[in-house]
């Protein structure tokens, strides 16, 4: 037989593009008429911003946003030529000229950003697309107030700039009381009413889901497209668009006592089956679960035992007859019977940082719309 990517990785993660069209159908339909853009930044959180990209234009999304100008210009010509690409970590001095050759939207996120982007644009002799973070009480990225100040203090400034967001972003989106959401929304009105008419944007997947006050003209979901809940929300539905299986390596069977993995952190309590992946916190796969995640295997679940390793990860199999398993065969990590929740909430981590590391050596298989 010959060699194969899927089955030589270190795991196969399947993405169902269907499943990722329809989580973005079902954010429009309770955004409506509001349009719902695509954050695809860290390749689509590790799923692949080409075919995410290309799958959510297909079904008629026309903003994007990244976070950095190297990922804009991987992404910018795969995308429709009507569809605005924003950069949301603003401009890097220098970068000015490549940017506006490129026909991104840099958001700019503080008074030297705009200071550059509108020299560049005197420059052409003309304006240029931007824009404008305000800094509604995160203190991450954005204009803050006196900055806000600053900059109507030159109106040269502003009429140098083709105004095409004004945006800002939540700090507890998905807390459950609202408040802090609350005081960011009166602050993000204040802020913008001071700004020239624009189209505004406030909510991440999460704001996507509280009332229509924090729509504006456009959400910014990145999370919920790819299928994780950012919150609980009765009677919504999103799908899992993500799943990851991992290939036995090794099996054994190993005597009451055995000490098992880095650090003998574990002691077989009785004889053993154990099967070894080849998974590690290299492919993304959590160190923290050592000990205390699992696999799958149909409705078998299978203990992680002893340290999670840089390439692979030790399993107890014992609860399946001795002879269920062979060399080759693939468990679950993500999927039917657990969800990326369930290994967020076991690794002590948050799904955006499970996707987002979910590595290279993954083999990323496509299914649906595109295939
Ligand atoms: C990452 C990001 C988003 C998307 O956040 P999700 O929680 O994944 O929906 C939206 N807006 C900004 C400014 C971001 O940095």
């Amino acid at each position: 037989m010959p060699c194969t990517d899927d089955r030589n990785s270190a795991g196969r993660l399947t993405v169902d593009l269907d499943a990722l069209v329809r989580n973005y159908r079902a954010i429009a339909a309770r955004t409506a008429p509001v349009p719902v853009a695509a954050v695809v930044k860290a390749d689509a959180y590790g799923l692949g911003a080409a075919p995410i990209a290309a799958a959510l234009a297909a079904a008629g999304c026309r903003h994007f946003f990244v976070a950095h100008l190297l990922e804009a210009r991987r992404l910018k010509d795969r995308l429709p030529n009507d569809a605005d690409l924003f950069v949301l970590n603003g401009l890097t001095p220098g970068a000015e000229a490549e940017a506006a050759d490129l026909g991104v939207i840099p958001v700019l996120n503080t008074l030297p950003q705009v200071r550059a982007w509108t020299a560049l644009a005197a420059e052409r002799g003309g304006v240029l697309p931007a824009a404008i973070q305000l800094d509604s009480g995160m203190s991450r990225l954005g204009l803050a107030p006196a900055e806000l100040d600053a900059l109507l203090a030159e109106p040269v400034l502003l009429s140098r700039l083709d105004l095409r967001l004004v945006m800002s972003h939540l700090a507890c989106g998905d807390a459950a009381d609202g408040v802090a959401s609350a005081e960011q929304l009166a602050a993000f009105l204040t802020q913008a009413d001071r700004l020239p008419t624009a189209p505004r944007s406030l909510s991440n997947s999460a704001g996507s889901f509280l009332d229509a006050r924090f729509h504006f003209d456009l959400v910014r979901p990145g999370l919920a497209l790819y299928g994780a809940e950012p919150h609980e929300v009765p009677g919504r539905a999103l799908e899992p668009v993500v799943s990851l299986q991992a290939r036995i390596i090794q099996l054994r069977e190993v005597p009451a006592g055995a000490r098992i993995g880095y650090g003998y952190s574990f002691e077989a309590p009785r004889p053993m089956r154990l099967a070894t992946i080849g998974i590690g916190y290299a492919d993304g796969w959590p160190r923290a679960l050592s000990n205390r995640g699992a696999a799958w295997r149909g409705e078998a679940r299978l203990p992680i035992v002893g340290r999670v390793s840089m390439d692979s990860t030790i399993l107890d199999i014992s609860a399946l007859p001795a002879d269920a398993l062979v060399e080759g065969d693939d468990v679950e990590l993500i999927g039917l019977h657990q969800s990326l929740d369930a290994v967020a909430a076991a690794a002590g981590s948050i799904t955006h940082e499970i996707l987002t590391g979910l590595g290279p050596r993954l083999h990323r298989s496509y299914h649906g719309t595109q295939s």
